[in-house]
């Protein structure tokens, strides 16, 4: 079995619930969807088998994968999970809520991004659902999402620059509708991958 891989790193999760916990990220080629704002190289990737990415992730010594991408959900197959979790692996996902979760993911980050009409039928309950904001835009409505106990703002930077105003956008959004929590990309903040 063969995933494309676009890049494979070791560092702390910089957003959303899991902030600060030692993870590596597998970013796996390919996306269904081409946002404006997209700061993320997903095109590029090289062919691995399950083997080649256990053997080079084995040596950080961490049990926290992140599936992330491009969307994963493209390529992730309930066999892939099955694979890395006999390995004794928690796995987690940052999908963009237009496909199906694999079957065995023990933390679901949906950020929809378009068709939020079908996430919830897609995906019924997720970890969080952390939403990209920008000055001006809209507060998701939370009735067609997925069910979650988590529910986050995280304001769009240019690219390492955090933008004050979506910040303070945000902010306000959240005083006004205290549900949601806001979450920064704190690896940007600090440096980190
Ligand atoms: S869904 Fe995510 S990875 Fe795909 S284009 Fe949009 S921001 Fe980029």
């Amino acid at each position: 079995m063969n995933l494309t891989v676009n890049e494979i790193f070791y560092s702390l999760q910089g957003e959303g619930g899991r902030t600060g916990q030692a993870s590596i990220f597998i970013r796996l080629a390919k996306c269904n969807l081409a946002c404006s704002y997209c700061d993320t190289d997903f095109e590029r990737g090289v062919k691995m088998t399950l083997e080649d990415i256990h053997d080079e992730i084995e040596e950080y010594g961490c049990r926290w994968i992140i599936w992330t991408g491009g969307e994963p959900t493209l390529q992730l197959t309930d066999a892939v999970v099955s694979f890395f979790r006999e390995k004794g692996y928690l796995q987690a996902i940052e999908t963009n809520g237009t496909r199906s979760v694999p079957a065995g993911i023990d933390y679901i980050t949906c950020s929809p991004k378009q068709h939020f009409e079908k996430v919830r039928e897609l995906i019924p309950e997720v970890d969080e659902l952390r939403f990209p904001i920008q000055k001006g835009d809209p507060l998701p409505d939370i009735s067609i999402l997925p069910k979650t106990e988590r529910y986050l703002l995280s304001p769009i930077f240019d690219d390492s620059t955090i933008i004050q105003e979506n910040v303070d956008y945000c902010i306000s959004l959240i005083k006004k509708n205290p549900l949601w929590a806001l979450s920064l990309q704190t690896h940007k903040l600090i440096g980190i991958r």
